[in-house]
């Protein structure tokens, strides 16, 4: 007896290893330099769309009748940095994505620059309701073709006031608009984080670590190559059939694309951001053409996530079928690690679903925590949610700190919960169907 339980387990730790490490082949593959960040330079989000649907193949899993094959075309802008990016401050070259970051809507351009620190007493004349022409006789040979220099360590500056310059600066009408400046320099000490825009601003615009910078820029030198591109990305679709054809849908989401490359030289790979969740949803589309479900299993791989949603927005917008009959959407973002523990938005909403995965949790211990949230927009859940689908985010708490970085890479991000992840939502998904 003792060893028909021993064997037992023996499978039963293989099988869940056996998902652990596919999840790990997929988020080798997806976060590898050979996808190049899975954005729009060098075009790594169409090798990862490849990827994709050669694993929804090889799986047998079926593409809708309702599309040609298993992709939905979705179209969008985005800002790119596709050739050069170099920075040099006084005379000392700094390394992209580890000493600063070209901002999402930066302008491209070259040249050499003066500095001009942007001061206290500059912000507030602004503040003080000066009509911009009034304004622009007073500062305009301080900055006209000048380097503007943000010190956001600068302990003068209140938070207030940090805000507010942070929010002219990604405006963009105040300093290139009004002024025509050169450049602007932000030195921050807070982590670098990347992001990606589809739209571009007038002005070249860099953040740089404070680490970096021993003493206020005197000059810049700098050479950004920049490109606002128009994109046609890919959503893709699969499913498996149900065994009862009655019963309404599951669906299980994940964004596929990441902020990409900056310049030639500079991946953010995006292994929890959101190699990880494309990895869980090939090993679960693996998983249910393996083992028939007992109601339909839709798969969708979304692209265009980091630019404000696109791909979900585009799916709920015409949707393989109605959206009515999906029964639940799970959502699956950033589930590299659960050290601390999970985190379900709209656990608040959809209490019935929540006391479910509570119950499957306390029965398996499969995480310490499950913490729960109402409502947020902040993951592809939010478009479906929007259109009344009942709907979960789910993404792991703990471990690494990596985002939107250069160190967001596979090697750095442990997996620690993939199995129990999996288990999770394909028991939830059991209970579902019941
Ligand atoms: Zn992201």
């Amino acid at each position: 007896m003792k060893k028909v339980l021993l064997i037992l387990f023996l499978c039963a730790s293989t099988i869940l290893s056996a998902q652990q490490k596919e999840g790990r082949q997929h988020l080798q593959k997806l976060a590898s330099p050979e996808m190049y960040g899975r954005g729009y330079v060098n075009n790594g989000i169409k090798i990862a769309e490849k990827y994709i649907i050669s694993c929804f193949k090889n799986y047998g899993i079926q593409a809708f009748d309702y599309f040609d094959g298993y992709t939905q075309d979705v179209t969008y802008t985005v800002n790119t940095f596709p050739d050069q990016l170099s920075l040099t401050i006084d005379n000392v070259e700094l390394t992209p994505g580890k000493d600063f970051l070209i901002d999402a809507i930066s302008a491209g351009g070259s040249g050499s620059l003066k500095c001009t620190p942007f001061s206290n007493k500059d912000l507030q004349d602004i503040c003080s309701g000066l009509n911009t022409k009034e304004l622009k006789e007073k500062y305009k040979s301080k900055y006209t073709k000048n380097c503007l220099i943000f010190d956001e360590t600068d302990s003068t500056f209140t938070k207030k006031q940090k805000e507010k310059i942070n929010e002219w600066i990604s405006v963009d009408l105040v300093w290139g608009g009004l002024y025509s400046i050169g450049g602007i320099i932000k030195i921050t000490d807070e982590k670098l984080t990347q992001n990606i825009a589809g739209v571009s601003g007038n002005t070249p615009y860099f953040i740089v670590s404070k680490q970096t910078i021993k003493n206020i820029p005197k000059a810049i030198n700098f050479s950004a190559t920049q490109k606002l591109d128009t994109v046609t990305a890919k959503n893709i679709y699969g499913y498996v059939p149900g065994k009862d054809s009655t019963k309404k849908a599951i669906v299980f989401t994940a964004h596929y694309d990441h902020i990409g490359m900056t310049g030639q030289k500079t991946i953010f790979p995006g292994a929890n951001d959101n190699a990880s969740g494309t990895a869980m949803l090939l090993t679960l589309a693996k998983h249910y053409s393996e083992n028939q479900p007992e109601q339909d299993i839709i798969f969708v791989a979304l692209c265009g996530e980091e630019l404000g949603l696109k791909g979900s927005k585009a799916a709920v917008a015409d949707f393989p079928l109605e959206l009515e009959d999906i029964d639940f959407l799970i959502n699956i973002d950033l589930v590299g690690t659960g050290e601390d523990g999970i985190c379900v938005v709209n656990g608040k909403i959809f209490t019935k679903e929540f006391e479910i995965l509570e119950k499957i949790n306390n029965e398996h211990s499969y995480f310490s925590k499950i913490k729960v949230r109402g409502e947020a927009c902040n993951s592809d859940h939010c478009p479906f949610y929007q259109k009344n689908v009942p709907s979960f985010y789910l993404y792991t708490m703990g471990g690494t700190q990596a985002y939107h970085d250069i160190y967001d890479t596979a090697d750095q991000l442990p997996l620690t919960k993939f199995n129990e992840y999996f288990n999770l939502i394909t028991e939830f998904v059991t209970y579902k169907s019941k």
